[in-house]
């Protein structure tokens, strides 16, 4: 077995555990295999392994990846986007996870409808109002979330969020599960998805209530440099 499948067994070992802790079926938790920096072969050996869900993080780096693999994989762009890169994103990603304002997501829906796309959406979350990261601060997204769901051709699937680097990711991951509820309420819209949960938090992410975690370096390993602008 390669490395990246038993890195991906173990991570796939650790889901269902925290599932069963959780009292939630497995099926309720997508894994995406976060892939930035790392090379179409790692993501080869992780799909050999049965994986099929993958994050990139740059356009640039993406493209020729997902160009250079079979199109049975699935896509998510995870990283911030450019509004200048939106045209190239939605055609190869199913998922855009960090729509940060109502601008981007107004803009994407205009590409989507031109394009004669749907893209699932997640309203990304910025609980803490870091400066350094992108996001709604909660009372934008109360305050601006009856015209994102207005927005026809993005489907709408709920929040994300990357929590600041403390020690309690857990009470951020419930906060933001404590706010989509609110707001599933307030709009009548179900907001089911919660992207949440990295490789130094995946389990938590899940008791709280992830849908999908974003998992990289528990599966590929260490990153050998950092991508501009994201997290390492
Ligand atoms: C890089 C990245 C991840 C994966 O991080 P790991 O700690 O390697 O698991 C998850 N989410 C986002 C938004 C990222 O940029």
């Amino acid at each position: 077995m390669s490395e990246v499948a038993e890195q991906l067994a173990a991570v796939e070992a650790r889901i269902a555990a925290a599932c069963r802790r959780a009292c939630r079926e497995r099926s309720e938790v997508g894994l995406i295999a976060v892939s930035k920096t790392f090379p179409a072969e790692a993501v080869a050996e992780a799909a050999a392994a049965g994986q099929t869900l993958f994050g990139e993080s740059r356009w640039q780096e993406a493209e020729p990846k997902i160009g250079a693999l079979p199109d049975t994989l699935r896509w998510h762009f995870i990283g911030g986007v450019q509004r200048n890169k939106v045209r190239k994103i939605l055609p190869l990603f199913e998922a855009v996870h960090a729509i940060d304002s109502l601008r981007l997501a107004a803009y994407a829906d205009q590409v989507a409808s031109e394009l004669g796309l749907k893209p699932k959406v997640f309203f990304q979350v910025n609980p803490a109002g870091e400066a350094s990261k992108g996001g709604f601060e909660p009372d934008t997204l109360r305050r601006e979330l009856e015209e994102l769901l207005t927005l026809r051709s993005l489907e709408v699937q709920g929040l994300m969020v990357i929590p600041p680097d403390d020690d309690e990711p857990r009470r951020w991951f419930a906060g933001v599960r404590k706010l989509r509820d609110e707001l599933a309420a307030a709009s009548g819209h179900p907001l089911a998805g919660l992207s949440m949960g990295m490789s130094g938090d995946y389990e938590e992410a899940i008791e709280e209530g992830a849908t999908l975690v974003r998992v990289g370096s528990a599966i590929f390993g260490r990153r050998a440099y950092r991508v501009d602008g994201e997290l390492g």
